[in-house]
């Protein structure tokens, strides 16, 4: 053989060793991994339990998942008693309502390397949220005949009590949103959502813009990964899934003078407790 082939040989030979001890290298840190199955606890404070449920509607998706993992609390599927295990990751759903919610909520932090916000009530404080921008009392006399006694708490955010790892937005999360970065949080790291705005999915749907025809819709300032359910309903977006970090809410807001009042637009931002982030990234934008 002559030798200008035999060097390329040696060469292509070096390589394969290198690649096969790259791929044993990557093997063994997966290995370490995974060498047991990840502690998962999905836990709900006050709430409807929505989000819980769009993880059940993914029937078959989810139990793989929960296969996958080490189950340590999930009391919509199982009701044995949390034992108080370690966890890996720890979801949240729903607001920390009475001292009983926070309790439960600060001992998940404790027990969990990742904890991550299950929604838009656990992570900006959702539809409950709404009667802290009403007078509390206005809120709940349509609903006890008595007031005295009735515990009657400002809503808050859970990250006002523990750091916040990751957080699954909207009301419900998305589920497939869910099954595509759990993995990531299971081996520790925490996903980046795509600063995409609504309006992306809404014109790959096919939508006619709302605002062409002088209707209100909160899509350009609203993280996307919702597949615009709601404008492709013919519904103007009310931004369940929050803010987009980069969205540009004074523009937003100059928009829509034209097509709703000061109050509307107030009162709209209100149903998923966006009104205290539009308000703080105003001020912080001035
Ligand atoms: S975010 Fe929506 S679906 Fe989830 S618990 Fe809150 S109200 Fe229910
Ligand atoms: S309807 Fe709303 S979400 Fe769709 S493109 Fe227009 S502003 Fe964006
Ligand atoms: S379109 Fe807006 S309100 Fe509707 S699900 Fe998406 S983010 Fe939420």
């Amino acid at each position: 053989m002559p030798e200008k082939k035999i060097k390329i040989k040696v060469q292509n030979l070096n390589r394969e060793k290198k690649s096969s001890k790259i791929k044993k290298v990557k093997k063994t840190k997966i290995a370490l991994l995974v060498g047991r199955k990840p502690k998962v606890a999905i836990v709900s404070l006050t709430s409807c339990e929505g989000c819980q449920f769009a993880l059940l509607d993914l029937g078959q998706k989810f139990l793989d998942f929960a296969n996958s993992v080490e189950m340590v609390d999930f009391r919509l599927i199982e009701d044995e008693i949390d034992r108080g295990k370690k966890l890996d990751v720890v979801l949240i759903e729903g607001n920390p309502v009475t001292a009983e919610n926070i309790k439960t909520l600060k001992n998940a932090r404790k027990r969990s390397k990742l904890l991550v916000a299950m929604g838009n009530c656990a992570a900006m404080g959702g539809v409950p949220e709404i009667k802290n921008y009403q007078e509390k009392t206005n809120t709940i006399k349509h609903i006890y005949k008595y007031l005295q006694g009735i515990y009657n708490p400002e809503i808050k955010e859970i990250d006002n009590f523990v750091k916040v790892d990751f957080v699954f937005p909207g009301c419900p999360i998305n589920a497939q949103e869910f099954l595509q970065y759990m993995p990531e949080l299971l081996v520790g790291k925490i996903p980046i959502i795509p600063d995409s705005p609504v309006c992306v999915e809404c014109k790959k749907a096919g939508n006619r813009c709302l605002l062409l025809d002088k209707k209100p819709c909160f899509g350009p300032m609203i993280l996307g990964g919702c597949n615009a359910v709601c404008p492709s309903a013919g519904m103007m977006c009310q931004g369940c899934r929050g803010l987009r970090p980069n969205g540009n809410v004074s523009a937003m807001r100059a928009t829509l003078k034209n097509m709703m009042t000061e109050e509307e637009f107030e009162n709209v931002s209100e149903i998923y407790g966006l009104r205290d982030d539009i308000e703080e990234k105003s001020v912080k934008m001035i």
